[in-house]
């Protein structure tokens, strides 16, 4: 077996680590990988080639490859050397990485600093157990977009959609322009789970049904999908009999939701978040293990890639500080999810970062909320306070703590970020 030694070494070759590799670079460290499973760097945005990234991060409107190129042409002119078609299959506590190439058989990479970027995948009908028969024409919006965009086929002709999330609706818009039919889109919560722009462009603008509390509750057809029945969800998701009707079509997509890619970090022993289903991370983006960073979609599910990109500079920054003096920064105080919050990330703040930097927290709230005050608390004094008109559990919410030096918090105080009715007009 081929053995390695690197600095830091990078898991996953899309948005995420190919911004942790180069920042990794341009802090110092001599030699950087990054491994990917794929046969090309760029991650999903290689299929996304719709338009809609970098507005933020370079106030122009790329599409998914050219926004992955900037990173690969830099991550490539900065000296990162690059396994691809690699799975990563292990990643111990100690920074091994067991590594699987079709070109070079397996290989055992010892880094000082290891980056988590596997970024996640889609739930699937069995993660949704809708009833009926098994036949073909079943696909998640992902593996449509790929067969489109990648592979040149269109996965059918008349097409029901379950789920308004981001991937489905940019599918209905290509695929209606690649001649399909979108019969419906059936969501089963009150309101549509993706980017209030993309609900615009992509289904009004393209006059497709969307049908709010509904869901599909059979699947007919024996070779090929014929059918699928609608029907109407109460404010539970249970089904209300005698509300179903059947709407014929040959395919159906799945856009019900992504989960962050993390069984590696569950072998690697890093303690994960229930709630976002990534790994805890403190906001140098350290897992619990000592070295091992992550990034991006793995660590929880991002709206917009500017963010993964910013989070990703973080993570390959502080990797290379870790590999350059083996220290662990302390101590790390824990960030609670309080009223109408649904998580933060990251879920540990260093006391030295509340006090010398600035700190950026992103969360998602729980319910919409008008008029409300986004407030932080320090052992339950309120330490930051912003207003804001309108949040949306689908719409992550970040916001940048200014450095407090003034702050002296003590080992054991928590971080509490909640959602409170709006007061008055000034922030403290
Ligand atoms: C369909 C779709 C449309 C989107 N549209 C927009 C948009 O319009 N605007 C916007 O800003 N954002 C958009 N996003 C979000 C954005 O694309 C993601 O936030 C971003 O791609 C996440 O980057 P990542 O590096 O974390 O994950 P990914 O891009 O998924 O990259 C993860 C990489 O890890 C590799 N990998 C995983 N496991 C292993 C392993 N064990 N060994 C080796 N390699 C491994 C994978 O092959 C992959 O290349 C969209 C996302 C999707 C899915």
């Amino acid at each position: 077996m081929r053995k390695i030694e690197c600095d830091v070494a990078v898991v996953g070759g899309g948005p995420a680590g190919l911004a942790a590799a180069e920042r990794a670079k341009d802090a110092g460290a001599a030699r950087v990988f990054v491994i990917d499973r794929d046969r090309e760097l760029g991650g999903i945005l290689q299929q996304c080639i719709h338009n809609g990234f970098g507005l933020q991060l370079f106030k122009e409107d790329l599409t998914g490859p050219e926004y992955a190129h900037r990173f690969i042409d830099s991550a490539c002119l900065k000296g990162v050397e690059v396994l691809l078609n690699s799975m990563v299959l292990e990643v111990t506590p100690s920074r091994t990485l067991y590594v699987i190439s079709r070109d070079q058989g397996m290989l055992e990479i010892t880094a000082k600093a290891v980056v988590l970027a596997m970024g996640c995948r889609e739930r699937n009908r069995g993660a949704v157990t809708i009833p009926g028969t098994r036949p073909a024409g079943i696909f998640t919006a992902g593996t449509a977009q790929r067969f489109v965009n990648m592979e040149g086929f269109i996965p059918g002709k008349r097409i029901v959609v379950l789920g308004s999330g981001d991937v489905g609706l940019i599918m209905e818009r290509r695929l209606t322009w690649e001649g399909a039919k979108i019969e419906a889109i059936l969501e089963i919560m009150p309101y549509p789970s993706g980017l209030i722009r993309n609900v615009a462009q992509c289904a009004k603008d393209n006059g497709i049904p969307l049908y709010l509390c509904h869901t599909v509750s059979r699947i007919y057809g024996a070779k090929r999908l014929e059918g699928v029945q609608a029907v109407k969800v109460d404010e539970k998701g249970m089904r209300l009999p005698g509300t179903e009707w059947d709407i014929p079509c040959d395919t159906l997509l799945l856009s019900v939701g992504l989960i962050p890619e993390n069984e590696l970090t569950r072998v690697s022993g890093a303690k994960l978040d229930p709630v976002t289903g990534g790994p805890i991370v403190s906001d140098d983006m350290q897992t619990s293990l000592s070295g091992v960073f992550s990034c991006g979609n793995v660590v929880h599910v991002h709206d917009l890639v500017d963010n993964v990109t910013q989070e990703s500079w973080k993570a390959g920054e502080c990797a290379a500080r870790f590999a350059a003096t083996g220290q662990r920064d302390g101590p790390v105080l824990r960030i609670r999810a309080g009223d109408g919050v649904r998580y933060v990330v990251p879920q540990m703040v260093r006391a030295s970062s509340l006090r010398t930097q600035e700190t950026t927290l992103y969360f998602r709230v729980t319910d919409t909320r008008r008029d409300t005050l986004i407030e932080v608390l320090l052992d339950d004094k309120v330490i930051w306070q912003a207003k804001k008109q309108i949040v949306r559990p689908q719409e992550m919410v970040s916001l940048t703590l200014e450095p407090r030096p003034h702050l002296q918090p003590m080992t054991g105080d928590k971080v509490c970020v909640r959602l409170s009715h709006r007061k008055g007009d000034e922030d403290i």
